[in-house]
């Protein structure tokens, strides 16, 4: 289970090609550093075309369950993961930069003939970690909100879309080049708004 090449994105979107397979979490450092085990995989697959304005596009999708740990008992925890996103393509990051910040499904990212597919698969698997899991068993009461699906969680998170282009884009080089300490930045830099503006 080899790390994933790099790809064109720009090729992949004119052919409409597709790339699927697995990801094994040790292979995802960041993600794994919130895994109770590092034993398994995530299943991904990526579809590349074009989406409703023309734009080359790519939807992502994927699967895995990942074995966390219960922040109230400390015993391990399986969240389902399944996700789908969206994404376009721009070739600049001039380009980037001109693409308002919305609500819209798909999500601008800065485009390469060497994309680091992998980091964009685990970016979102990241994205989908709950704050703080916990078994349904050991809330509190009162504390519901937290078993929230993933669906009501992505709305806070809508306004980092750009805080994580940046962070893309700052770190475009290859990701052994990523100094060890960035994961948790950029882990707490996602998460501060949250707690933050309550
Ligand atoms: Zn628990």
């Amino acid at each position: 289970m080899a790390r994933m090449d790099a790809i064109d994105v720009f090729e992949m979107a004119r052919r409409g090609s597709v790339t699927q397979g697995v990801l094994a979490f040790a292979a995802m450092p960041r993600l794994a550093q919130s895994l109770a085990r590092r034993e398994g995989t995530l299943a991904y697959r990526c579809a590349g075309g074009r989406d409703h304005r023309g734009r080359p596009a790519l939807d992502l999708r994927i699967e895995a369950v990942l074995p966390l740990r219960c922040d109230r008992c400390g015993e391990e925890l399986d969240l389902v993961l399944r996700a789908e996103r969206s994404f376009f393509f721009v070739h600049s990051d001039a380009e980037l930069a001109a693409v308002p910040i919305d609500e819209s499904a798909e999500e601008a990212l800065l485009g390469s003939a060497r994309f680091d597919l992998a980091a964009l698969i685990e970016d979102e698997a990241i994205l989908q970690l709950p704050i703080s899991p916990r078994h349904p068993a050991c809330l509190a009461p009162g504390e519901a909100t937290n078993a929230s699906p993933p669906a009501d969680r992505r709305r806070p998170f809508a306004t980092l879309a750009g805080l994580r282009d940046r962070l893309r884009r700052a770190s475009s080089a290859p990701r052994a080049a990523v100094p060890a300490t960035a994961p948790a930045t950029k882990s707490a830099g996602r998460r501060k708004p949250r707690s933050g503006s309550a």
